[in-house]
């Protein structure tokens, strides 16, 4: 699979659904996710959740993987490229090309853990810093919510989120619930950012071109 970063050809992470389609079988239409988070708070799980139904207790710990795959949302055939990334510190050149190719992000911390969630205010720093975006999209997300042992709370979280101005969802990777949900959700707001960046490009095409008008009159 192409790596949307800097296109090198990367191995697949899982062979049973990471697609290797020719340009011509691809969706016209390509939602670039990244999902960054502490070590151990659940992105592999939230992953393995979303892409194969299935979940998985002790799934390697890897810097960086990479999934392809086709979804239908509101009912449009669309491909999500998805990465997930919790590089830190020396790897910083790395992360910010990830970072870059990104159009949305879901920053992942684990309910049960609070240095995961205090780490999710670096993670956001790092992400705007390279998009120099506010408004970018981005899904703070509370994984392990059917555990007990909770240390945040959802008021926490949720004055966080409001303070970013962004949603909180609780998840959990074991029982599935708001797995879909977060994705679909960030799908949806990527592709309504897509819908507005080409509003204004025609609009801004339109008024250049009566601009010419007016100079020819
Ligand atoms: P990563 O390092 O962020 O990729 O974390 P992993 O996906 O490897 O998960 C770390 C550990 O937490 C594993 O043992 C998972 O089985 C467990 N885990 C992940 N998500 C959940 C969840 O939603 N609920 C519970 N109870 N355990 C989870
Ligand atoms: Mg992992």
């Amino acid at each position: 699979m192409n790596c949307f970063h800097c296109s090198c050809i990367r191995p697949k992470s899982r062979n049973s659904t990471v697609m290797s389609k020719t340009k011509a079988q691809q969706p016209a239409v390509i939602h670039k996710v990244i999902m960054v988070g502490s070590g151990g708070v659940g992105k592999s799980a939230l992953t393995l959740q979303f892409m194969y139904d299935e979940f998985v207790e002790d799934f390697e710990p890897t810097k960086a993987d990479s999934y392809r795959k086709k979804v239908v949302l509101d009912g449009e055939e669309v491909q999500i490229d998805y990465w997930t990334l919790q590089v830190r510190g020396d790897y910083a050149a790395i992360r910010d090309n990830y970072f870059r190719s990104g159009e949305g992000f879901l920053c992942v911390f684990s309910i049960t853990e609070q240095e995961s969630f205090q780490a999710t205010a670096e993670f956001r720093e790092q992400i705007l810093r390279v998009k120099s975006d506010d408004n970018i999209p981005f899904l703070l997300v509370g994984n392990k919510a059917d555990l007990e042992n909770r240390q945040v709370s959802a008021e926490e979280a949720n004055q966080r989120a409001h303070s970013w101005n962004v949603t909180y969802v609780e998840t959990s990777a074991k029982t599935r619930a708001n797995v879909d949900k977060v994705f679909y959700d960030l799908m949806r707001e990527i592709r309504s950012r897509k819908m507005k960046a080409s509003q204004q490009n025609n609009g801004q095409k339109k008024k250049k071109s009566s601009k010419r008008k007016c100079v020819i009159l």
